[in-house]
């Protein structure tokens, strides 16, 4: 599960449009990577389907369900922001149950989706250490931990690794693709950063001021960008 399908979709601030309509979907599964410059509206379009942000117009649904006015904890998605919010008095224990610690789950239910998260993510020797004795890679994990044991149909990442140091990233981005080759559900993963793009997604999108300028595989874009903005921006030889 994890079909999320835009229709119509629109963002005004005040009088700028920010996202003129447009209709995109996102397949059970997908890894859906959202490239383009700074400013053209990928946070707000993620924010969108996470329910942070109202639609000036259009519909979201997810898995044939209509989630336009459901609010962001209904909608069975985890959001994984750039800035990891860690409680640093909590044990990673703690942190990643914390979630289900605050829908009053029982306990032994907790501890056993608590561990299982872990392992997905090689924290099993780290759940007794508090945030302050992690490092900044670990502590993203911890905090993709605390989205997993949700369970969610769904992830979503907005640029997760551009507090991370150049080498901390390449090993995060080969963690993310192995979980999503692990977990098979359907992440959508937001950055400006071409070769994270190139490198993790199953689909494209490429955007620029809001619009939409083309979906399609790595490949795809590579080898038949449909405009000279794609083309620049991939870095495609045409
Ligand atoms: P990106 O994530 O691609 O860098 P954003 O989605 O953050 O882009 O922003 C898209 C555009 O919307 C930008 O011009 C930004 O200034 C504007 N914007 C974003 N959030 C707000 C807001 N809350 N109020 C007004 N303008 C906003
Ligand atoms: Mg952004």
């Amino acid at each position: 599960m994890g079909r999320i399908v835009l229709d119509q979709v629109s963002k005004r601030f005040g009088d700028v449009e920010v996202i003129p309509p447009l209709d995109l979907t996102i397949e059970d599964g997908e890894f859906a990577v959202f490239v383009g410059p700074s400013g053209c509206g990928k946070s707000t379009l993620l924010r969108m389907i996470a329910g942070l942000e109202n639609l000036t117009s259009g519909g979201i649904a997810i898995d044939g369900m209509d989630m336009t006015d459901v609010p962001p904890s209904k909608r069975g998605l985890a959001m994984v922001f750039q800035s990891y919010a860690l409680y640093p008095h909590m044990t990673v224990r703690k942190n990643i149950g914390f979630p289900l610690r605050m829908e009053k789950m029982d306990q032994a239910e907790i501890d056993k989706r608590v561990e299982t998260a872990a392992r997905s993510l090689n924290l099993m020797d780290y759940l007794d250490r508090k945030p302050g004795q992690l490092s900044g890679g670990q502590r993203q994990r911890v905090a993709i931990g605390r989205a997993i044991v949700r369970d969610p149909s769904a992830f979503l990442f907005d640029e997760p690794l551009s507090n991370l140091d150049a080498a901390l990233r390449v090993g995060m981005r080969l963690e993310i693709s192995e979980m999503h080759e692990r977990m098979q559900t359907t992440m959508i993963y937001v950055t400006h950063d071409q070769v994270e793009a190139m490198t993790m997604a199953d689909k494209i999108v490429v955007l620029q001021a809001g619009v939409i300028e083309q979906v399609g595989s790595p490949l795809d874009l590579y080898h038949k960008p449909q405009n000279v903005f794609v083309a620049g921006f991939i870095g495609s030889p045409k």
